[in-house]
């Protein structure tokens, strides 16, 4: 699904790598938690790659509004006097 030369660095290779819960950004404000997620990662400079197939269904998930919904809090970060 990956296994090709990274765009972002020199030398760094994409290898598949299955993460059990992968945050995925969709669109400007929508995210989605995909477990078991093929991902790319680089070997060298561990740039993520989404393949279409992973992004067609954290789109899926997040528009049909399929799948488990959880609460995550959401706060502005504040500089510590
Ligand atoms: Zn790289």
């Amino acid at each position: 699904m990956y296994n090709h030369p990274c765009e972002y660095c020199s030398g760094g290779r994409v290898e598949c790598v299955v993460m059990p819960r992968e945050l995925i950004r969709v669109g400007k404000t929508g995210f989605v938690a995909l477990e078991q997620a093929p991902i790319g990662v680089c070997t060298r400079c561990k740039a993520k790659y989404y393949h279409a197939s992973v992004i067609r269904q954290a789109e899926s998930l997040l528009h049909r509004r399929r799948g488990r919904v959880v609460k995550v809090p959401v706060g502005r970060f504040v500089e510590a006097g």
